[in-house]
């Protein structure tokens, strides 16, 4: 079975836009490969975080992605700072990559334009992120095409690190995906729903209450014809309804159009708003017999010591071959 790797940057609340355009798709990959699942929390420390809201932030997400499907018994589940291997397999790649291609990344550029009193981590944190996918000889990491040439960098020092010193690594492969529809903001139905919007109004966390869901839905921008349509050009408004009401009860967009087709706005509003509260609601139920069960432990105990094991070996491994052990080579 090929292994595919995701990591979830433990920054900011998980939206629906999260859950219907990444968790679900890690469902269904769930089934076909032998799945990695790490949050990725020294990876939020290259921009400052709260201590206390990043540490409630991480058992959070955990619990949330189980309760939205994430199936323990499927995936390797872990956190990445528990894994001390990494973090020194990052060292000895750092030390195969050169400056310019790590000062090259595109989010390097941008964030780094953004403050000038940015980390180092900032630009080695694509090194990091190598370590991540390398040390398990993952086969595939499914991305957003921003993280793509980030997968890109592993592979070329893979490469690299393979070429000088002998086979060491797999090559790793980014898996984009071309059907994963974008949720878009509810009161600015042009961009996308994000957990970093400033405005609460436009963005569905999956913490919401039914309430604040429902209003939110009832709310949100469209266009003044009062024809449910898919059109996402001139009705993107209710066309996020759409995709959102679609992806959620797994139904055709041309079957919903046609259930829909005699609802004026307010009606069909008011359908999608019971829809997403009510799956919602049920998640959060779980989430809520998830977050201080004993059992969450468990997962994140037995995740780490699959990841450590199979890390230590590649560290020992790429060590011996460094010539850095005591003994002769
Ligand atoms: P982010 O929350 O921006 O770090 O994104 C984490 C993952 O969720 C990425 O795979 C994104 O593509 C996905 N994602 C975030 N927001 C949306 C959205 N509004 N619609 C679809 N997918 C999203």
């Amino acid at each position: 079975m090929k292994k595919i790797l995701t990591g979830l940057k433990p920054t900011g609340d998980l939206t629906l836009g999260n859950y219907i355009g990444s968790i679900k798709q890690m469902i269904k990959l769930q089934d076909e490969y032998d799945s990695y699942i790490f949050v990725a929390d020294l990876h939020a420390l290259t921009i400052p975080q709260d201590p206390k809201e990043l540490n409630e932030r991480i058992r959070k997400f955990i619990a949330m992605y189980i309760a939205c499907g994430i199936d323990p018994n499927k995936n390797t589940i872990y956190l990445q700072s528990e894994n001390e291997f990494i973090p020194a397999i990052s060292y000895l790649l750092e030390c195969s990559t050169y400056y310019g291609e790590a000062s090259r990344m595109i989010q390097f550029k941008e964030k780094s334009k953004q403050n000038a009193n940015f980390s180092v981590g900032l630009l080695t944190y694509p090194v990091l992120m190598a370590a991540d996918i390398l040390y398990c000889d993952a086969d595939f990491v499914p991305v957003g095409i921003d993280q793509k040439q980030h997968v890109e960098l592993a592979r070329n020092i893979a490469e690299r690190f393979n070429n000088k010193y002998g086979e060491v690594f797999k090559l790793p492969e980014p898996l984009i995906s071309s059907t994963g529809v974008k949720i878009k903001d509810l009161k600015d139905p042009t961009k996308k729903m994000s957990k970093s919007e400033e405005n609460p109004a436009g963005v569905i966390s999956m913490f919401d209450t039914k309430e604040e869901i429902e209003k939110k839905i009832l709310k949100a921008t469209t266009d003044s014809d009062n024809m449910v349509k898919y059109d996402p050009e001139n009705k993107p408004g209710i066309s996020n309804l759409l995709n959102i009401a679609s992806s959620i009860t797994n139904t055709e967009i041309k079957d919903l159009e046609l259930k829909y087709k005699d609802f004026g706005y307010g009606d069909f509003k008011k359908d999608v708003a019971s829809i997403v509260s009510n799956h919602i609601a049920e998640i959060q139920d779980k989430y809520n017999n998830i977050i201080n069960d004993e059992k969450l432990d468990k997962i994140l105990d037995d995740g780490i010591k699959k990841s450590r094991e199979l890390a230590k070996e590649k560290y020992d491994d790429m060590k011996k071959i460094l010539g850095i052990v005591r003994f002769e080579i």
